[in-house]
């Protein structure tokens, strides 16, 4: 799996959540180190990776000015090794219950191995029993001072206010398509993987955000196709709905044809895509159609620099109907799972516009 092979094992190496770099860094360099953080945000944008790089940091003794890990010393190989006694994982998904956790704030009591501090990866700590989150409060509330925990977790709104209120929380931001077509990039030089840039641009698309989804993409991709990996072999992979009906269909709804517009949603059906999905990418594309005309900064922060050309076909639209074709067609997408004929919600909304 790629994923595995290109996970980070610095700072350096991490593609975004800069702020919460810069904030770990910080505290390494200073040696404020908090005994309990919050790490927040989607699946795939890397908390467990950053989790355990601090992890590393925190017990290097050949740690650079950064405070990145040298990578080579016994406890950072442990780390990467899987075998480190200075950093245990508990996924809370699993391991849900009040004595998985009292076993763990047992060994907190004890000191490092080998390292200076212990470190307690708690993954999804949002699943943990009542009684078991109860239990990780004691430790919290005094955590012993070679302890360190990071919570990590896809739903922060299901951690107790007693809970957020003695940890430092990290927001994890979604990668920006630029920041993983980057990465995407990166693997395919050192793996001589002959790709074209639309094609990483289809699986950074597809991902949304998740880095790791879009490298288990590449990697199934790469399974299924020999020689250079086009666009269309891509989205054909993947299955995606092709790029080129989503500014086709727009221009449909702009200038009021509407056969044109039936006859797309018809295509898509017929060509076993799924339109609750092609809604979904339709109302991305429409909103950075308008993002392209309102606020080019917003689109250039997901999209990258100079992400406005593409809209280019656009200049001349009304705002306001793009704001209505993305208001009707928010409603008509929340209708189509329930809907008898899933084409029918789509169509309704074309002749509403
Ligand atoms: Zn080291």
């Amino acid at each position: 799996m790629l994923y595995r092979k290109y996970r980070p094992q610095t700072f350096a190496q991490l593609v975004g959540q800069e702020h919460v770099v810069k904030t770990l860094q910080g505290s390494l360099i200073t040696g404020r180190i908090g005994h309990a953080l919050l790490f927040t945000g989607p699946r795939g944008t890397g908390k467990t990776t950053m989790a355990r790089i601090f992890a590393k940091a925190l017990n290097c003794d050949k740690r650079d000015k950064n405070g990145d890990p040298d990578n080579t010393c016994p406890g950072c190989l442990a780390v990467n090794n899987g075998t480190s006694l200075d950093l245990i994982e508990i996924d809370a998904a699993s391991q849900t219950g009040v004595d998985n956790i009292r076993e763990l704030t047992d060994s907190a009591t004890v000191a490092a191995a080998g390292g200076k501090y212990k470190v307690f990866l708690i993954d999804e700590v949002h699943m943990l029993s009542k009684s078991a989150f109860n239990a990780l409060l004691k430790t919290l509330e005094e955590p012993p001072g070679h302890v360190v925990f990071i919570l990590a977790t896809t739903e922060p709104h299901k951690i107790l206010p007693t809970v957020l209120s003695r940890v430092q929380r990290f927001d994890f931001k979604r990668l920006s398509t630029a920041e993983i077509v980057r990465k995407l990039k990166e693997i395919a030089r050192s793996e001589k993987i002959s790709i074209e840039d639309d094609a990483l641009n289809a699986i950074a698309v597809s991902s949304d955000g998740a880095l790791r989804d879009a490298e288990v993409a590449l990697t199934k991709i790469r399974a299924m196709i020999p020689g250079t990996i086009s666009g269309d072999q891509a989205i054909k992979v993947l299955g995606l709905i092709p790029y080129t009906y989503h500014p086709r269909f727009l221009q449909y709804l702009l200038v009021g044809d509407k056969a044109g517009a039936v006859a797309t949603v018809h295509a898509i059906y017929d060509a076993g895509l799924d339109l609750e999905h092609f809604a979904k990418e339709f109302l991305e594309y429409a909103r950075k159609a308008l993002l392209a005309r309102i606020n080019p900064a917003t689109l250039a922060a997901i999209d990258g620099e100079g992400a406005e050309k593409q809209f280019a076909q656009f200049s001349l639209a009304d705002n306001q109907k793009l704001i209505k074709i993305i208001g009707v067609f928010t409603g008509a997408r929340s209708q189509i799972k329930s809907s008898p004929i899933p084409q029918l919600p789509l169509e309704l909304a074309i002749l509403e516009i």
